[in-house]
């Protein structure tokens, strides 16, 4: 079909999820850029070189770096990459491995069971890692190997430096790795103005899966080893597993546009913004209640089925089977008028539910 065909309404922003955006100009440029030429395959390109070139200078350290195509491939293959298959991984209940990846760390890693802590808006705790961590230690139950947070978590709350070095501190006590799932880490490193290094290898971090396709890019997550044995043959792991690139310069070449530009956080710190926009003007309307706190690019409401309906009926996408309520996440592209646009047809949904429900 012509793209030409496709009307410029069905192209409307949602708040659905930050990844329906597009590619961000700067990561649209060095794509472009790296679509000249021949250049060997498999990784051993410029690009590749240079984005990993650009992570260790972004985290001032010298990290074993690998780009995958998604983030459910960048958490399965890392955390298969800490545990043998008879070992286990603690978690919270609302972390996207456990919830949101089909099965893929258990599958990936040959086994590697999630052990699942209950936690508020998908933060794990270190008293719960303690208590996951020595309910047994008999042979017939999976060793606990490895523990995973979310940055910021499925719900939007954020990890302290501080609770990272205490979740660390508790990993290390019990002979436990720790990866974290930043699907939306920029968001993170934007909302607490504390540098990636802070918030990963210097609080105890062992492996991130720092996330691209949310924040601008158009496909690819990168995988940072900061405990660089770890990251030993990972490059089979992911060919084994259908992830290694044969052109990886075009998973590579985003990065290099995003890292250099610093696009990788202004497009953070404007989907944040935007957030705060929203939950600021939400809060105003009567029978919508905003839910967890609004510390990243997602605003969690709850209001009466039949809002959340007609909001529906009026074109706009949202999901509610995340944390239980209705989401709305913002991205790199936000316009404030579509906001604007929403918050109207928002309150004007919450005052006829009203009205249908009190007769
Ligand atoms: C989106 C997301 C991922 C990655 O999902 P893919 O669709 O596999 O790229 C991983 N973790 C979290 C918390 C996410 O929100």
């Amino acid at each position: 079909m012509d793209s030409a065909k496709i009307a410029d309404e069905d192209l409307a922003q949602q708040f659905a999820s930050d990844n329906y955006s597009g590619i961000c100009p700067d990561a649209w440029r060095v794509l472009e850029n790296a679509n000249r030429g021949h250049v060997t395959s498999y990784g051993d390109d410029p690009w590749t070189a240079q984005a990993a070139n650009a992570f260790r200078d972004l985290f001032e350290t010298n990290c074993e770096v690998f780009f995958v195509f998604n983030g459910t491939a960048a958490n399965s293959l890392a955390l298969a990459s800490l545990c043998q298959s008879y070992h286990s991984v603690i978690c919270c209940d609302q972390a996207h491995v456990e919830t949101d990846e089909c099965g893929a760390p258990e599958f990936f890693s040959n086994g590697s069971k999630l052990l699942v802590a209950q936690g508020e808006d998908g933060k794990l705790t270190p008293d719960a890692i303690h208590e996951l961590a020595t309910k047994r230690k008999d042979i017939h139950y999976p060793k606990p190997r490895a523990a995973t947070i979310t940055q910021p978590t499925e719900t939007g709350r954020l990890y302290a430096v501080e609770e990272i070095a205490a979740i660390s501190a508790a990993c290390k006590a019990h002979g436990l790795l720790l990866h974290m799932d930043g699907a939306r880490f920029a968001n993170a490193c934007a909302s607490l103005k504390r540098s990636p290094a802070e918030l990963t290898w210097k609080s105890g971090v062992d492996v991130l899966c720092f996330g691209g396709a949310k924040n601008g890019m158009p496909v690819g997550e990168a995988v940072l080893f900061f405990n660089l044995p770890l990251a030993t043959d990972f490059d089979y792991r992911c060919k084994q597993a259908g992830q290694l690139a044969s052109k990886m310069r075009f998973l590579a070449a985003p990065w290099v546009g995003m890292l250099a530009s610093g696009a990788w956080l202004s497009n953070a710190e404007h989907a944040n913004r935007c957030a705060q926009y929203f939950a600021a003007r939400v809060a105003a309307i009567p029978n919508v209640k905003i839910v967890s706190a609004v510390e990243a690019n997602s605003v969690f409401l709850e209001s009466p089925d039949d809002t959340l309906e007609r909001l529906r009926a009026r074109g706009w996408r949202f999901y509610t089977f995340i944390g239980g309520a209705a989401r709305f996440m913002f991205s790199w592209d936000t316009q404030m008028k579509r906001i604007d646009e929403m918050l109207r047809d928002l309150e004007a949904c919450a005052a006829e539910a009203h009205a249908a429900a009190t007769g």
